[in-house]
């Protein structure tokens, strides 16, 4: 029979980590490691946030840190089950589409779930008390904890020293001394320990969730509200363009740029209708929903305003139906009535 202070000494103890690859969470795992302790971290995708395949992209790359301090890393899409708390979040969004209480509930239930399985003693966070207005004030803490039934196995690193202790520093299993007393949105503390740790190369606060941005979220509720096809094509669509909507059941999308135009073919679905200004070739414009002859016409004029022949009287459009092919020649569209339908 081994004693239960035998069972401190000798078996390692585990932690599964919400990690964003930004300061604080890396630096809640640092001060696990410290400790000595197993980190577990996985770090969760959605369709608004960064792509870590994508160099320009806002977001890091987990592994090379996972690599330098030594603890695992996994990667989990929340895909449908993401979208679902964006369209009905419990809990509101905040500033713009944002349901950050209802988002942070979802990531916390499937590190449980990793917990439960791994035999790990608590899920632990970069959450800072009083660091964000919507999620991280202390009652929002505590429902948090509440809702997600992690009461006592819930542990904020960073600021644990001002919250009650879980039960793994209770049992002594982590030393609350060595965790932190950091509140409020100062991050002096935070760079202080970065040093410390040799932490560098880690991306700026608040960056990387499209749901705070307010022009992405403008295009989402309009997206939300007018279509029925939800899906990763669809979304990725509204980081890209200008987005028109001409109706309720017809939406166009004008590429500002090359990039933009690549993009905005490989997200359109199979019925759009593609425009194409045919001597400068672009700009690409898309045009979804119900091709009346009048959001046609809309749709080429929009594709001639953006187009290098801009100034030209008229100027030749290709239209690409999904089986058959024109070319028409239009006015490029006056300012003033692009201007209000513009999301
Ligand atoms: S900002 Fe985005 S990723 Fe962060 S908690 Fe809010 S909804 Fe979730």
């Amino acid at each position: 029979m081994v004693s239960e202070s035998e069972i401190n000494v000798n078996s390692k103890v585990k932690v599964v980590s919400l990690f964003s690859g930004g300061l604080d969470s890396s630096l809640a795992i640092l001060l696990m490691l410290r400790q000595n302790i197993e980190v577990h971290a996985i770090m969760f995708l959605t369709h608004f946030g960064c792509d870590i395949v994508d160099r320009s992209s806002c977001s890091q790359d987990p592994y090379p840190v996972a690599e330098k301090f030594g603890f695992s890393v996994r990667l989990s899409h929340l895909g449908e089950k993401f979208v679902e708390i964006v369209k009905n979040p419990k809990f509101g969004h905040g500033k713009n589409m944002n349901p950050c209480v209802d988002c942070r509930i979802l990531m916390l239930e499937e590190a449980k779930f990793v917990m439960e399985q791994i035999g790990a003693e608590a899920v632990i966070t970069g959450e800072v008390l009083g660091q964000r207005p919507m999620s991280q004030m202390r009652n929002t803490l505590n429902l948090i904890e509440k809702e997600t039934d992690l009461k006592g196995r819930l542990l904020r690193p960073l600021s644990a020293k001002l919250m009650q202790p879980t039960i793994p520093e209770l049992e002594g299993r982590i030393d609350r001394e060595l965790l932190e007393d950091i509140n409020g949105r100062s991050r002096k503390r935070q760079m202080e320990l970065a040093e410390e740790f040799g932490l560098e190369d880690y991306p700026n606060p608040g960056s990387g969730c499209l749901l705070t941005d307010p022009n992405y979220s403008s295009r989402l509720r309009d997206l939300l509200k007018y279509s029925s096809i939800i899906n990763f094509d669809t979304l990725n669509l509204l980081k890209v363009g200008r987005h028109i909507r001409f109706s309720p059941e017809t939406k166009i999308v004008v590429g500002r740029n090359e990039e933009e135009n690549k993009k905005i073919e490989q997200y359109k679905q199979p019925d759009d209708i593609v425009f194409e200004a045919m001597e400068t070739g672009s700009p690409i414009t898309i045009l979804h929903g119900k091709a009346t002859d009048d959001a046609i016409e809309f749709a080429a004029r929009a594709t001639a305003r953006y187009c290098d022949q801009k100034t030209q009287p008229s100027v030749r459009i290709t239209v690409t139906h999904p089986d058959h092919g024109d070319v028409i020649e239009v006015a490029p569209i006056d300012n003033s009535k692009l201007a209000k339908m513009i999301l």
